[in-house]
């Protein structure tokens, strides 16, 4: 599940797909002392473009509209890996059991026949703004690394094959780094584990230090780090990574100050990205870090992918 900035807000917000102006006027009026904001759409379509746009935290549905009716609707949002988790509360003068299995079978979470009552139908939408708020909750903690905060590898897969599709739409430079601390198992063997866990935790402070708000450190896994770094150059991906090296190699450590640490870096960059593979760029990364420990660690090993077209037999 994505996660967008409008599910964020304190104020939860709360689609409405109906037809009948009708309705869009007694919610408002009714709901105006509830702590939440009502968006109106007064068709199926106009509904799921506004979902797509900025996600609910709740959407209540009619099932009877001219064009695409509420069935309809709801199996695109249950369709799709964006819109699927929001609660969908149906809110329909169709009384028949068969609409209502119909409607809980495509995924809605509750059902309130018209005319409604305006208290029942509070409470309801209040127990839907919870839920939407675990689940959102939920979907954001599984995406963050719990020892050290950063986003975690599956966050990673997902946002580099994003990030490598938007610069190839846009033509825009990005770069990859794979970050991996020198002899790390000698500060667990030397000083414990709960040493190594602090210097995991310090490294990835450095990380999001010496980074821009834009780019992306994630924890890969071990004491391995990658760091998205969309829209920028190879030479300026070459510069933050040097000053990352030098921060971590700078560090004294509160545990062992005796015992100083370093990473070894391998970058790959490209300055104008046109067909390339998102997969081989993470391994061609792993093969610059790897070089990077060949040849002597605390370093930085960088390639440039050729600007426009690479791999276009295996582009993806
Ligand atoms: P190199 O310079 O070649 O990278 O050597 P290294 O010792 O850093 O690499 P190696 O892959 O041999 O060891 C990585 C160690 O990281 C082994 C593993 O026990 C430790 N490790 C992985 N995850 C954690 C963690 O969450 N906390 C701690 N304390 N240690 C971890
Ligand atoms: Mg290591
Ligand atoms: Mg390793």
């Amino acid at each position: 599940m994505q996660i967008h900035a409008s599910q964020l807000n304190s104020r939860p917000q709360v689609l409405v797909i109906d037809d009948s102006p009708d309705v869009h006027r007694l919610l408002s009026a009714r709901l105006r002392s509830e702590d939440l904001d009502l968006i109106p759409a007064e068709s199926g379509r106009a509904g799921l473009d506004i979902a797509e746009k900025n996600p609910p935290s709740v959407v209540l549905l009619d099932l009877d509209m001219p064009e695409m009716d509420g069935f309809e609707v709801l199996r695109r949002l249950k369709d799709s890996p964006t819109l699927n988790n929001i609660p969908v509360i149906v809110l329909s003068g169709l009384q028949s059991p068969h609409d209502k299995v119909t409607a809980f079978d495509l995924g809605a979470m509750d059902y309130i026949c018209k005319p409604f009552d305006l208290t029942e139908l509070r409470v309801r939408i209040r127990a839907a703004v919870r839920l939407s708020n675990l689940l959102l909750m939920l979907s954001q903690r599984a995406q963050i690394d719990g020892l050290t905060g950063l986003y975690n590898r599956a966050h990673f897969d997902h946002r580099w094959r994003e990030e490598v599709a938007r610069a190839r739409r846009k033509r825009r430079p990005l770069a990859l780094a794979g970050i991996d601390c020198d002899h790390f198992k000698s500060i667990n063997d030397n000083y414990g584990h709960p040493a190594g866990d602090a210097v995991l935790q310090g490294l990835a402070a450095i990380l999001q230090r010496a980074c821009r708000e834009t780019d992306l450190p994630c924890r890969y896994g071990g004491e391995e780090f990658f760091l998205i770094m969309p829209d920028t150059t190879p030479d300026q991906a070459l510069a933050v990574c040097e000053r990352v090296r030098t921060m971590v190699q700078d560090v004294v450590w509160p545990r062992h100050p005796d015992r100083g640490l370093t990473v070894s870096i391998g970058l790959v960059g490209c300055a104008e990205v046109g067909a390339v593979n998102a997969q081989s760029w993470v391994e061609d990364a792993d093969k610059n870090l790897y070089a990077a420990k060949q040849q002597g660690r605390n370093r930085v090993v960088m390639t440039e992918l050729p600007s426009g077209g690479v791999r276009l037999a295996d582009a993806g």
